[in-house]
């Protein structure tokens, strides 16, 4: 029996398993391969049928496992041998997901593929603090900025002075190791150390932690915490009624 080669790129939310849409459960439970990367809610894999071959296509930082490469080889090969193979990617794909190269690749190959959005960090972070990143009066831009280069150390070369003019929350994606280099970059430029700056480590998970400060001290405070990557570092006057949020307690059927 021949397949039909179909690829569905697929977000699977920033860390709550039950932060995913409808469409997605649907492309998990009819799919024939499911090929993940590391930052994925590790139940939703629970949901693909028993007999789909499960890829962990996960690189963990500094330690390559499987290169961008071989996972555009993967997609291509596994949905001409098998049919269905779900991407699944964590936040939503189109945001920092290496999602140009790999539709490059499958609509290079031919093959015809779909794109189901989903939560991203920025905001699945906003939601458990409480803040609306775009309040009226506070912010009329909202900007998604990566807090390092390719290849997770140096501040990425983004236009600072534009940065700290601009009346936007500011979220950076990857800032972990950059922190002290961004919050400098930005005051130097001109934006206000009292301003409130937030850090979301592994937002909607239950080993979430928030640390709140300035961006004078963001940094500093950060460090004393321990905070680790995956986190999002956020800025701006929207941040004023930010809340450090309750545990997270997920809702599943047996809880
Ligand atoms: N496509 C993803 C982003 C991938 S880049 C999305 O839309 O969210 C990986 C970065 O995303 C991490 O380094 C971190 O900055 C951020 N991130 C992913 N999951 C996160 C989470 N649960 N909490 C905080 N930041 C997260």
């Amino acid at each position: 029996m021949s397949v039909r080669p179909f690829v569905s790129f697929v977000g699977a939310g920033p860390g709550d398993p039950e932060l995913v849409t409808l469409k997605a459960l649907r492309r998990l439970r009819e799919a024939d391969v499911v090929i993940h990367d590391r930052l994925i809610p590790r139940a939703l894999l629970a949901e693909a049928p028993a007999e789909a071959e499960i890829v962990d296509a996960g690189k963990a930082p500094g330690r390559h496992c499987v290169s961008q490469s071989q996972i555009n080889w993967l997609l291509i090969e596994r949905a001409r041998r098998r049919g269905r193979v779900v991407r699944l990617k964590g936040g939503d794909p189109a945001i920092f997901g290496r999602l140009a190269e790999e539709i490059a690749a499958v609509r290079g190959a031919g093959i015809d593929f779909e794109v189901v959005p989903g939560v991203t960090a920025a905001t699945g972070a906003a939601a458990r603090t409480g803040i609306s990143l775009t309040a009226r009066g506070h912010a009329s831009m909202l900007v998604l900025a990566t807090g390092s280069d390719h290849k997770g150390h140096d501040v990425a070369a983004l236009d600072w002075g534009l940065l700290a003019r601009a009346e936007a929350t500011l979220v950076f994606y990857m800032p972990v190791q950059a922190l002290e280099a961004i919050t400098t970059a930005l005051t130097a430029m001109g934006r206000d150390e009292r301003e409130r700056a937030l850090v979301v480590e592994r937002a909607g998970t239950l080993d979430e932690q928030v640390v709140a400060g300035h961006l004078g001290d963001i940094a500093v405070r950060c460090r004393a915490a321990g905070v680790a990557s995956p986190a999002v570092l956020l800025v701006g006057a929207t941040l004023d009624v930010a809340s450090v949020p309750r545990a997270v307690r997920h809702l599943t059927a047996d809880t």
